[in-house]
């Protein structure tokens, strides 16, 4: 949990796997020039979301035949639907993907289970939600929605009954419902359905909520999810505002609460989430404008930006240079920040796809990238023709679907591409622009700084797959998990820290390298702190993954007194 200034930002806020699912697919079809491409009912409900949506010519339809263009693809939505409307969308010649949930799929497969074996379907829910009509689609005509204990008191008796409920249902409801209808029912199955990632949710919002005196909930006011969080907050703490975005809260609001609590529901992204928490937080700091609130912000303006990670980049060619064996030269190290700033500020305004794009920063980033080939000009005519061509590759592979090469969505190439990148910038460079480029110590920096980059890079995916940044399978996490991405990042790791040991032993650069061995231990630290933990891609997250490169550099400052 995020917790400052008596704040707290609900570690379950944002998109459900089922929601970030959705819009992973959606996007990914996009990305890969497929157009147009038709939901089945709005994908989510949020209004920031349809309207990013909306701005790619990505629309809803009711039924295939609205779809004005026949070539599109049809994505089934999150909530599923149900087998009759599937058959009907399966004949409509379109292609059709389909992004229904999997815990939707499995209330899906238990309901027809029951209904099979003759047993009537009871389900706890909301009559007109997309997701219960897909739930009692499933019932072969045999069921029926109530909303809970009252209503079920007025039902009838049955022989045999199945009790099930929709996958945002709030389990005290369903369970009281279920008992209720157990009691009316020679043969009662209760099957709970109420899915993982809506418990967690539940739990933590009653855990956090009695202890606040304020609880916002974020989240489109037509989400029902969001609704019953809200109706949950309402019964714990005095006073709850259920808010789209920051423009519906006043100061007041804010400034006479001691303890907030920030949740949202699971169709709300990150990026509002954060939005309202930094609007809190900054209202409650300007009562008393403190030196730690005006550093804390320059901090986050500082890595959010992409300037932390260029200057990374210039520590770590300045250790690449060391093991190069070349003096300090500032023209490289000044290429490098330029060249990462340039490439990490363009890629990032394209990838967060569900933030609306900033022309800021895209306009910085090609300033950097000016003022970069402008450094490769005063390194020679050589220099500035291939950083000119690699400076042009990365800025133009958000870009990539436009050549529908299978080459460049191959999995994990996006973390393998930006390795290589930054082993041009730190280690190729300064050795090529001091014609030294066959020396053994510049593919050994080459490949030290491609590995360290790789598994930078690998672990940054992993942070931020627990929020909504949509990435693809060309990221290494995504593409293979996390079982295996572990133990591809602690087979790096272990590689790494051989090559240094043999390099020790046979007392190559001896000072350097045991620096560098001793900086190792830092990137241990971090592979094992951010894979045991579930740590969401954020401010901190950041600083000390990228502060391993500042270790080194010191560590390879210092050897030079040894
Ligand atoms: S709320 Fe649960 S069941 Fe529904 S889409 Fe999200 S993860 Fe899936």
């Amino acid at each position: 949990m995020d917790k400052e200034q008596g704040i707290t930002v609900a570690k379950s806020a944002g998109f459900c796997p089922g929601v970030k699912g959705a819009i992973d697919k959606v996007l990914e079809l996009e990305a890969s020039g497929k157009k147009p491409i038709y939901t089945l009912g709005p994908l989510i409900h949020n209004k920031q979301v349809t309207d990013m949506l909306a701005a790619k010519q990505i629309s809803s339809v009711d039924k295939p035949d609205q779809a004005q263009d026949k070539s599109g693809v049809l994505v089934i939505r999150a909530h599923g639907i149900t087998p009759a409307f599937r058959a009907e969308v399966m004949q409509s010649g379109m292609e059709v993907v389909d992004a229904t949930c999997p815990l939707v799929k499995h209330a899906h497969d238990v309901i027809s289970k029951y209904a099979k074996e003759g047993y009537y379907t009871v389900i706890v829910g909301d009559g007109g939600h997309a997701e219960v009509i897909g739930l009692l689609g499933c019932t072969e005509g045999k069921g029926v929605v109530i909303s809970g204990p009252q209503e079920a008191e007025k039902l009838p008796h049955f022989d045999k009954v199945n009790v099930v409920s929709q996958t945002t249902q709030k389990e005290s409801v369903f369970l009281a419902t279920a008992e209720i209808i157990k009691n009316k029912a020679d043969i009662c199955q209760i099957s709970n359905t109420i899915c993982h990632p809506t418990k967690l949710r539940q739990s933590e919002t009653m855990q956090m909520a009695k202890n606040a005196d304020l609880v916002i909930v974020v989240g489109g006011k037509h989400s029902a999810n969001t609704a019953r969080l809200a109706l949950l907050c309402s019964e714990l703490a005095p006073r709850v505002l259920h808010i789209e975005t920051e423009a519906e809260l006043t100061p007041d609001q804010v400034l006479n609460a001691q303890n907030i609590f920030i949740t949202a529901g699971a169709s709300t992204p990150n990026w509002v989430i954060n939005q309202v928490a930094e609007w809190v937080r900054q209202t409650r700091k300007k009562r008393g404008r403190s030196l730690s609130g005006i550093l804390q912000r320059f901090w986050t303006k500082f890595v959010s930006h992409s300037v932390y990670t260029a200057f990374a980049a210039a520590a770590l060619t300045y250790v690449c240079m060391k093991l190069e064996g070349l003096h300090f030269q500032y023209k490289p190290i000044l290429f490098s920040f330029f060249f990462v700033f340039s490439l990490t500020t363009v890629n990032r305004a394209m990838e967060d796809k569900t933030r609306p794009a900033g022309k800021l920063p895209a306009i910085f980033g090609y300033t950097a990238a000016g003022l970069g080939l402008l450094v490769a000009a005063l390194m020679g005519v050589k220099t500035l023709v291939l950083c000119a061509l690699i400076i042009g590759l990365g800025l133009l592979y958000p870009f990539r679907h436009i050549l529908k090469s299978k080459l460049l969505s191959l999995p994990g190439t996006k973390d393998f591409l930006t390795a290589i990148g930054w082993g041009y910038a730190c280690a190729f460079l300064p050795a090529f622009s001091n014609d030294l480029l066959l020396r053994r110590s510049s593919y050994l920096a080459f490949f030290y700084a491609v590995l360290l980059v790789f598994m930078r890079s690998v672990t940054l995916g992993f942070t931020s797959a627990n929020k909504d940044l949509m990435i693809g399978k060309e990221s290494f996490y995504k593409a293979f998990g996390i079982g295996k991405t572990k133990l591809a990042v602690m087979g790096m790791l272990a590689a790494l820290t051989a090559v240094l040991a043999v390099l020790l032993t046979i007392t190559w650069r001896p000072a350097l390298v045991a620096m560098l061995l001793i900086g190792n231990l830092y990137t241990i630290f971090v592979v094992i702190y951010y894979y045991s933990h579930s740590a969401s891609r954020g401010i901190k997250e950041e600083t000390l993954i990228d502060a391993q490169f500042f270790v080194l550099w010191i560590l390879a400052w210092l050897s030079r007194f040894i």
